[in-house]
């Protein structure tokens, strides 16, 4: 049989394609146009973004949703560097991407070619494999090993390098070895001795606490875990991207109570979170210091990260949970209802919502976040999926803006990076017209935040991705100042000595980005204003909409009992 002849670039996007890799983002240039070309003729859909960075969030959130990793094109030297931010935050994130980086000519390698970077180096610390295919017929074994890393053991970030030579050069099909898709991870199970003492330990338990983490949803444990709560009424407490792996609405859901709940349980049960400042590092003071912790988790050198644990679960969650549901389900066990332990958390609970629901129902000009995230928890619909990043905007709004489903919600994450929400937001909504699931994407963000990424507006608009992005305007990051104060700080004398660094322009008018590109734009200050912007952005599927609520640039959380990232006792 005589095979033809294929280039690098089909063979780059052969060998995703038979990866199951179905979405590439990107930004084109010399010399991966062909890439992407050859991505779309084998069916993979690709969004040309505007930035690599978001280009690389967005690639990175397809592989926290679908659990097969997205695909980030980038150019040479610059580009690949722009997509290093997008690299970093998936791989602390434990998501899975696939980066390919086009680079300069093998034979001009050294010469000062144009955009030259050590680009394989430069990726080895922000991922778990680094590699250029050594010729054209190594590309599908490098891509396959490349995709099979992100997911397998702790998922993460992976990069192919392919020079720009490579990408239009040829070889005969016939000496190319086709490798075919990897299949999805092998699960394993924990040791029965860690089961047995995770179980004594947990049994003899006064006051338990389970506290479910994005590793949760990443593995999908949503089943078993929603039995093991259940059958042993036990409470627990999502971490952000926890958050809808079981419903915030459910009875055993104690997030109202979070501090006093992390504070006094006496055994905790990590399911893929890890004891790292979103968790204040399981440690005094916001912890007890005799707490007793089991993990769950699939990495063994996360065992033991700042709090020795009383057993160690290594495995996949949802298979772990089974093992454990399976002694349950014989002996029967479950935690009494009737406890000390429930009333307290109980009682905090119903006095933090009284706290925050008096905020939110205070009327005010402007308004200030808590009026703002009650009006907009009323009206988005249970099953949207809820992006958010920003300071307060996203400290707030993860405690009023509840999740009914898993891998709902997606933030600035373990990274804390500002910048990822509208490359996640393009992302989710990518994924959902492709799954038909007709879900809403909303994009909640502050100010400051939206400006990392502000210009993926024009590609939501492009690719009619009905996103709904709401931008809580105070002026600055973390608090700004308002017209007046701004102007009058103009006249006391030059601005890039007197105005804040926290400051931002003050009113900036957001929504005119949006209307620039043929979305919809809404100017917001009041309630009713905002409640109307929301209901026609909500029942509009044909474009992005952002509503630019401007409130009150003093707004500030309610007081906190701990300082953010207390750390002492160590
Ligand atoms: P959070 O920010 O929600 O606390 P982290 O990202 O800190 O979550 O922790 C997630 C943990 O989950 C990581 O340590 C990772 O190794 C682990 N993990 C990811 N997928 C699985 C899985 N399928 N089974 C077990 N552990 C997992
Ligand atoms: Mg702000």
């Amino acid at each position: 049989m005589i095979m033809e002849d294929v280039t690098g670039a089909q063979l780059i996007a052969e060998a995703l394609k038979a990866q199951n890799v179905e979405y590439m983002f990107g930004i084109v240039g010399v010399p991966i146009i062909e890439v992407a070309m050859a991505a779309q003729a084998s069916g993979i859909k690709y969004v040309g973004m505007r930035n690599e960075q978001a280009a690389c969030y967005a690639a990175s959130a397809v592989g926290y949703l679908t659990g097969r990793p997205g695909a980030c094109l980038v150019v040479s030297g610059p580009g690949l560097i722009h997509a290093l931010g997008g690299m970093a935050n998936a791989n602390m994130n434990c998501w899975p991407v696939i980066v390919i980086g086009g680079s300069s000519d093998q034979n001009q390698e050294t010469t000062g070619a144009f955009q030259e970077f050590p680009q394989v180096e430069a990726c080895r610390l922000y991922s778990k494999f680094s590699a250029r295919p050594s010729s054209l017929d190594m590309i599908p074994a490098v891509v396959e090993k490349a995709v099979r890393t992100s997911m397998y053991g702790r998922p993460g970030a992976v990069y192919v390098d392919i020079s720009g030579d490579m990408v239009n050069a040829k070889v005969n099909r016939s000496r190319v070895r086709e490798v075919p898709c990897c299949p999805p991870p092998p699960v394993s199970m924990a040791d029965d001795v860690a089961v047995t003492e995770a179980l004594g330990v947990l049994k003899g338990a006064k006051r338990p606490l389970l506290i479910i983490g994005k590793g949760a949803a990443y593995g999908r444990a949503e089943g078993p875990l929603r039995e093991l709560v259940e059958r042993c009424g036990l409470p627990f407490l999502p971490t952000p991207m926890g958050k809808g792996v079981l419903p915030d609405n459910h009875p055993n859901c104690v997030s109202a109570a979070r501090s006093r709940a992390l504070l006094e349980a006496d055994v905790v049960v990590l399911f893929g979170a890890r004891l790292n400042w979103i968790l204040h590092f399981g440690l005094p003071p916001r912890f007890d210091p005799h707490v007793k912790v089991i993990q769950v988790d699939l990495c063994p050198e996360e065992m033991g990260n700042n709090v020795r644990p009383a057993a160690a679960l290594l495995g996949d969650i949802g298979a772990v949970v089974k093992q454990l549901l399976h002694h349950i389900r014989t002996d029967g066990w479950k935690y009494p209802a009737d406890t000390k332990w429930w009333t307290t958390l109980k009682q905090k609970m119903a006095a933090n919502t009284k706290m925050t629901k008096a905020l939110a129902l205070k009327v005010t000009s402007p308004m200030t976040y808590y009026q703002v995230f009650h009006h907009i928890s009323q009206l988005l619909p249970q099953d949207c999926v809820i992006v958010s990043e920003g300071a307060n905007t996203m400290d707030i709004g993860r405690t009023m803006l509840h999740n009914h489903h898993p891998r709902h919600r997606l933030d600035a994450g373990t990274f804390g990076t500002m910048g990822v929400g509208l490359g996640f937001a393009i992302a989710a909504a990518a994924v959902q017209r492709s799954q038909g699931t007709g879900q809403r994407v909303v994009c909640v963000e502050g100010d400051s935040a939206f400006g990392f990424s502000g210009m993926e507006v024009e590609t939501m608009c492009r690719y009619k991705l009905p996103v709904v992005i709401l931008v809580i305007n105070n002026n600055g990051i973390y608090s700004g100042v308002d017209a007046e104060t701004w102007e009058v700080m103009g006249k006391m004398g030059e601005l890039t000595t007197v105005a804040p660094p926290v400051s931002l322009l003050p009113d900036a008018r957001y929504d005119e980005v949006m209307s620039a590109f043929g979305g919809r734009g809404f100017l917001v200050r009041t309630k009713e204003e905002l409640v109307s912007a929301l209901e026609i952005s909500l029942s509009d599927w044909e474009r992005p909409s952002l509503l630019n609520i401007l409130i009150d640039p003093s707004s500030d959380r309610k007081q906190q009992e701990f300082p953010w990232l207390t750390r002492s006792n160590l």
